[in-house]
């Protein structure tokens, strides 16, 4: 396949050919229209140079005689200018002849003009002119005029030209060379951002995402692909490092009960331990832990997974959230916490079943991170089209620098603490995959030592959108 052009060459081509096509279109009016202007100029001046040559000619005539000596100055000023003077009285005899009084000038200036013509008017020829001369009404003769015509150039008017157009194609080519500069100097500072983009896209690509591009281009757009080059670097360093710790996390939280479920059954084969029923019921605890954390995982990519089903009704948040308390019951009495769910019944659009395992997951942590005697509430609230579901404790909170982090999945604030609570850190990645999945939001906020708030929006129940009553 034929190796595209680079946008470096496009480029400049195109500055270049922007700039000759200029150079073309100014030529080309230049000579069409005022050449045509000019040459028009020149051949009125040429006839009114005749007319005057003419009259001159006519005011050496005092009625009786002709000053013949002005006439001949005249005739050979005129031959300077490259017109050849006939001069003729009324009885039509020859006053001055030009030709006659120096033939050799006059070939040599016709030869002259001949030449320097060719070039710009080729059709142009030597031709006569009569005109009449008159005094007090009666003619008096008349001048015979010969010259180039329709127009010529004299020898000042050519090198005038020549200069012009010298200057002109000067600045043409002066115009070419720094549009060809500019061209290569302008491309290359589009082209080189551009250039590294996709060069740190390609190491990004390879698994080398430190590489970010520093630049600044001044040009928006391309800053703009810059910053976005730099967004995808450290988006995917962050997925991957996440992916990392997750996989380090899966095995770590496998190995643990993995470890004692190896150890006690060894135990009890070798005859080292009886197989009592205290023993037998701890290594199924084991097994059951290993049997939430899949679990945990299995809900976790089901609820990743594009295909996941949401079955969406109208929901009644404030009933389920009811549900949910019941659901901890145990856990409740156990640390003797003043659980509270206030607020009006909120209809969301949404999939109960999903609703219940965010509310148990938010539920399950109030419970968790809550002291004994501590105070747990669920509040339902309405505002503009959404449901607002918020969680509130009054337990140990969570430290500003972990809060950005408590939704990722395995994170958990401190680890050391959290293996005593159970937690496997997947719980809130969870509750926001759903929510995100109900086109909800989730957010926490905490103070720690005071307590933490998890607030979830949810859309609407379409029966519920516009009525303002509960
Ligand atoms: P875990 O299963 O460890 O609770 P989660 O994903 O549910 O995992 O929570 C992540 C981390 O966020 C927890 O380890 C904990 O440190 C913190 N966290 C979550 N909810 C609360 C809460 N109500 N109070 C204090 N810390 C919390």
């Amino acid at each position: 396949m034929k190796r595209p052009w680079s946008l470096k060459t496009k480029l400049t081509g195109a500055m270049i050919a922007i700039v000759l096509l200029t150079v073309a279109l100014i030529s080309l009016t230049a000579n069409v229209v005022i050449g045509r202007q000019f040459k028009a100029y020149l051949s009125r001046q040429q006839r009114a140079h005749a007319q005057s040559i003419a009259a001159n000619v006519e005011s050496q005539y005092d009625g009786e005689r002709w000053d013949m000596d002005s006439i001949h100055g005249i005739g050979m000023y005129a031959l300077s200018q490259g017109y050849i003077v006939k001069a003729y009285d009324g009885e039509n005899r020859v006053l001055w002849d030009a030709e006659a009084c120096d033939m050799h000038s006059c070939m040599r200036v016709m030869g002259q003009i001949t030449a320097r013509m060719k070039s710009q008017s080729p059709q142009g020829r030597f031709a006569w002119q009569d005109i009449p001369m008159v005094r007090d009404g009666s003619p008096i003769g008349y001048v015979s005029v010969h010259s180039y015509g329709p127009y010529f150039l004299s020898e000042e008017d050519a090198s005038f030209l020549g200069t012009l157009n010298a200057i002109l194609y000067s600045i043409g080519a002066l115009a070419l060379l720094l549009s060809a500069l500019a061209g290569i100097l302008w491309a290359r500072r589009i082209s080189r951002p551009i250039h590294s983009a996709a060069l740190a896209v390609e190491q990004i690509a390879g698994g080398q995402y430190t590489a970010l591009m520093k630049e600044t281009t001044g040009t928006r757009e391309l800053d703009a692909l810059t910053q976005a080059v730099n967004r995808l670097a450290s988006s995917i360093l962050q997925q991957e490092n996440l992916r990392k710790q997750l996989t380090a996390d899966v095995a770590h939280e496998l190995r643990t009960p993995l470890t004692t479920l190896q150890t006690h059954l060894e135990a009890m084969l070798l005859g080292l331990w009886q197989p009592t029923p205290e023993r037998l019921q701890s290594n199924l605890d084991e097994v059951a832990r290993v049997g939430n954390i899949v679990s945990d995982l299995e809900k976790l990519a089901s609820a990743d997974s594009g295909a996941m089903q949401l079955r969406r009704a109208p929901t009644r948040l404030k009933r389920l959230a009811l549900d949910a308390v019941g659901s901890f019951e145990a856990e409740i009495q156990r640390k003797e916490l003043e659980v509270r769910v206030s607020g009006p019944e909120v209809e969301a659009w949404a999939d109960p079943d999903r609703i219940t395992q965010v509310l148990g997951n938010l539920l399950s942590n109030a419970v968790k991170y809550t002291p004994q005697k501590g105070k747990v509430s669920i509040e339902l609230a309405r505002e503009a089209d959404s449901a607002f579901l918020r969680v509130r404790d009054n337990g140990v909170g969570i430290a500003p620098q972990d809060l950005p982090l408590i939704f990722e999945r395995f994170y958990r604030a401190d680890p050391s603490r959290n293996r005593d609570t159970g937690g496997s850190g997947i719980g809130l990645a969870i509750v926001q995959t759903l929510v995100q999945a109900h086109g909800g939001a989730v957010k926490a906020e905490s103070v720690p030592g005071e307590g933490s708030c998890f607030e979830v929006r949810l859309p609407l129940g379409q029966g519920s959108i516009g009525d303002n009553r509960s």
